[in-house]
């Protein structure tokens, strides 16, 4: 039985979107154990579909041809669940390692409802998906009720969040959230999904990357022999030959390093960055000093707290220079934006302070 615990970093995750046929499935499992990179075997079985009248999965069948190709190549298996039927059909098709899906984690009575299911289950793993919504609650939620159920092994991977209006990507990855998951559940795995988070094929190698460089554990990628042609999610799957090239394209950089001189490097920077921080606290303390003087001011002589044009203009100045020196119009937007809520806070409890 292998745990995912046990798997040296990064943990890889990959199979179809879908179980379609058992030629496919057996074919994906033999192409991906030939890369020799691949832990443990995914496909989907029971599909939760936004939309009605798209393939829902292939059903009950597909739990055997995903179990059979596991022994076929020694590799894993690992599927979604979207109710206690399903979890209970692939516990007795022999799975012990299953997925809680985003449209699924969203749901407290349908997750409770799985975790009651698979109470005190020895060495099963549950992977919870975050929520399709940006909720970090919710996610901890779930995770907790396999807890509870006494699931030793729950897992999380982070898959991103829809939007009405997703731009770059498919599901927004808003790396804050898994970032303070992981602040939450320091000992557990946490996996990226980049091929949901992409939703086309050509981001995936970036995202990966980026998880990679902030500490995941591993990467759950979606693999098909012909992608073009997957019954779903064709436009993110990429061959596992392909998924060979990425996962050795990727550069693994570690969390520390026992190097003496790095070390210390490291340490000069980060004394000089602690440094800058209180310098920056400090600057931020005298501002907002200043900025309960004018509120007093503006109070004794009638002025609203809020003038837009002048706030446009220290906008528009700031971002003129940030982008010179190379930030992000997003980043200073937003660093205005806390700095400015914050001055108006202070003014109006200058203001009406009687
Ligand atoms: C999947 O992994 O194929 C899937 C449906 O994912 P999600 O629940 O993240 O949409
Ligand atoms: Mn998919």
């Amino acid at each position: 039985m292998i745990l995912l615990k046990d798997i040296e970093r990064p943990i890889i995750i990959s199979g179809p979107c879908s179980a379609e046929t058992e030629e496919q499935v057996h074919e994906t499992a033999r192409r991906l154990k030939e890369t020799g990179k691949v832990h443990v075997l995914r496909a989907g079985i029971w599909k939760p579909r936004t939309r009605p009248n798209a393939f829902e999965g292939i059903g009950e069948p597909g739990l055997k041809w995903l179990m059979d190709a596991s022994i076929a190549t020694g590799i894993p298996a690992i599927t979604e669940v979207a109710n206690a039927n399903h979890t209970q059909l692939a516990l007795k098709a022999g799975f012990r390692k299953l997925w809680i899906g985003a449209r699924t984690t969203v749901n407290p009575f349908t997750v409770q409802e799985i975790a009651e299911s698979v109470k005190g289950e020895k060495d099963l793993e549950i992977l919870v998906k975050n929520p399709v919504n940006p909720d970090l609650n919710l996610w901890i939620g779930g995770i907790e009720r396999f807890m509870q159920m006494g699931i030793e092994n729950v897992h999380a991977v982070h898959r991103g969040f829809s939007s009405f209006k997703s731009k770059k990507y498919r599901n927004e990855p808003m790396w804050e959230i898994p970032i303070a998951l992981k602040g939450e559940f320091p000992n557990m795995k946490l996996l990226c999904d980049p091929s949901h988070i992409c939703g086309n094929r050509t981001l995936l190698a970036e995202v990966s990357q980026k998880a990679i460089d902030l500490i995941y554990d591993g990467l759950m990628i979606e693999t098909h022999i012909s992608p073009d042609e997957a019954w779903s999610d064709a436009q993110q799957q990429i061959t596992p030959e392909q998924l060979s090239k990425l996962l050795s394209d990727l550069i693994i950089r570690k969390e520390y390093s026992a190097d003496a001189d790095f070390k210390k490097n490291l340490e000069v920077l980060r004394i000089e960055i602690n440094s800058i921080d209180q310098d920056l606290l400090n600057l931020l303390i005298k501002r907002m000093q200043v900025v309960q003087q004018i509120g007093k001011y503006k109070g004794e002589n009638q002025i609203t707290i809020l003038q837009p044009q002048r706030w446009e203009d220290i906008k528009a100045t700031h971002i003129v220079l940030a982008r010179e020196a190379g930030l992000s119009d997003a980043f200073i937007e937003k660093y205005l934006e806390a700095i400015h809520l914050e001055s108006i806070r202070l003014q109006t409890r200058v203001m009406n302070d009687k």
